[in-house]
């Protein structure tokens, strides 16, 4: 029996907005894409909902590493997650999510306050990274449409970033990831590294720009007592890795390094004034031609005054969408009777924002951001 036309219609804009990261590149130039949405694209989502035997191994991975005894190590093969499992955690959590909330696609990366850089030594960042971006290119491979993946690297306190290239060379040629988590902190709360502009990041940031991937700057779990890991570690570094970045001539050095600061970039929307002084009283130029073509900011803010003046402050060029579900902050608020991460419910509703900025946000600047992000098929007239 022939579906309504109301159906109809819905079945069409489904397949509009189909995508299989695994086809050939499809190149469409930005200037010649329409002004309306193919597809909503969530550029920071984590694989928080594992299966439970990621968890056992890693407990033993860590009290092994804690103990220092390498004969407790458990081993890779040991790993119990089948596709069956993936499957159910996903549809139950992500997938579902994704329906409800009416986004397309999720940029899609381990969960980042599992990355724990400061547990063990170099070689046990390596094997959980490894096993942690396999995971997500298990998804990936299942749901081709829906995710694509983006992986953790193998820091390790004081061990240079050079070392990480490898595993994200892996990622992108191998796994067909289209960018990385960077962790500025690997010390897991002590901000004892160089900042982002020193040229103790550089090798990596040329592998970056080598493979054309943008890296989002995201610290994991923090073990320093005085921070809470999503409450203020996260924002503290966000802010951290901005005013490092707005006093450097880093971009100078990499015209094409991307960076994407989560979290609606810390404090840096509400105290834009004290910044922007900052910046121009050590003779560097506006903030907005500091961050154009090399800094990003997500829309991970979970409330609607926080996205109003995210995009009043910061040009809609340099937000991407996200959410980070599932997990960041759980549950309804109370207020709204909604998500508090159901984040386009506030991007919709941003009274400065136009169709052509929203555009931008939940899918064109995914485009300029992750350049090996394969775009859907042009639209065509429906009919
Ligand atoms: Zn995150």
């Amino acid at each position: 029996m022939l579906a309504p036309q109301g159906d109809r219609n819905r079945l069409r804009i489904e397949v509009l907005v189909r995508f299989d990261n695994r086809a050939p590149l499809r190149s469409i130039a930005t200037a010649n894409r329409q002004s309306e949405i193919l597809m909503i694209i969530d550029c920071h989502g984590h694989y928080t909902t594992e299966p439970k035997d990621l968890s056992r191994f890693r407990k033993e991975q860590t009290a092994a590493a804690n103990a220092k005894d390498k004969t407790a190590m458990p081993s890779r093969a040991s790993l119990k997650m089948s596709d069956d499992e993936i499957r159910e955690s996903i549809e139950k959590n992500q997938l579902k999510l994704q329906r409800e909330r009416g986004t397309n696609l999720t940029i899609f990366s381990p969960r980042a306050s599992g990355m724990g850089h400061h547990i063990g030594d170099e070689s046990v960042s390596l094997e959980w990274s490894q096993i942690c971006n396999d995971l997500i290119a298990r998804v990936v491979s299942l749901y081709p449409q829906n995710f694509v993946g983006v992986c953790q690297l193998p820091q390790s306190p004081g061990v240079p970033p050079k070392n990480a290239t490898g595993e994200l060379e892996r990622c992108v040629k191998e796994l067909g990831f289209i960018g990385c988590n960077l962790n500025p902190d690997p010390s897991g709360g002590y901000f004892n590294s160089p900042p982002l502009t020193d040229k103790w990041w550089y090798p990596f940031y040329e592998k970056m720009v080598e493979l054309d991937v943008p890296a989002m700057i995201h610290v994991s779990g923090c073990c320093n007592p005085a921070m809470h890991t999503t409450g203020s570690y996260y924002l503290n570094a966000d802010t951290m890795a901005f005013m490092q970045l707005i006093l450097s001539d880093l971009f100078k050095d990499f015209p094409t390094l991307k960076l994407i600061i989560p979290h609606g970039g810390g404090a840096v929307p509400f105290h834009w004034g004290r910044f922007r002084g900052l910046a121009l009283n050590n003779g560097r130029p506006e903030l907005t031609e500091i961050i154009k073509n090399n800094i990003f900011f997500d829309t991970c803010v979970y409330h609607q005054p926080g996205i109003n003046l995210l995009a009043e402050v910061v040009p809609a060029d340099n937000i991407l969408f996200a959410s980070e579900m599932v997990g960041a902050v759980k549950g309804i608020d109370p207020k709204t009777g909604f998500n508090f991460d159901d984040t386009k419910r506030y991007v919709d509703a941003a009274p400065k924002l136009s169709a052509a900025d929203r555009q931008k946000i939940f899918e064109g600047n995914a485009h300029r951001v992750f350049g090996r992000l394969k775009t859907p098929a042009p639209a065509k007239a429906p009919g």
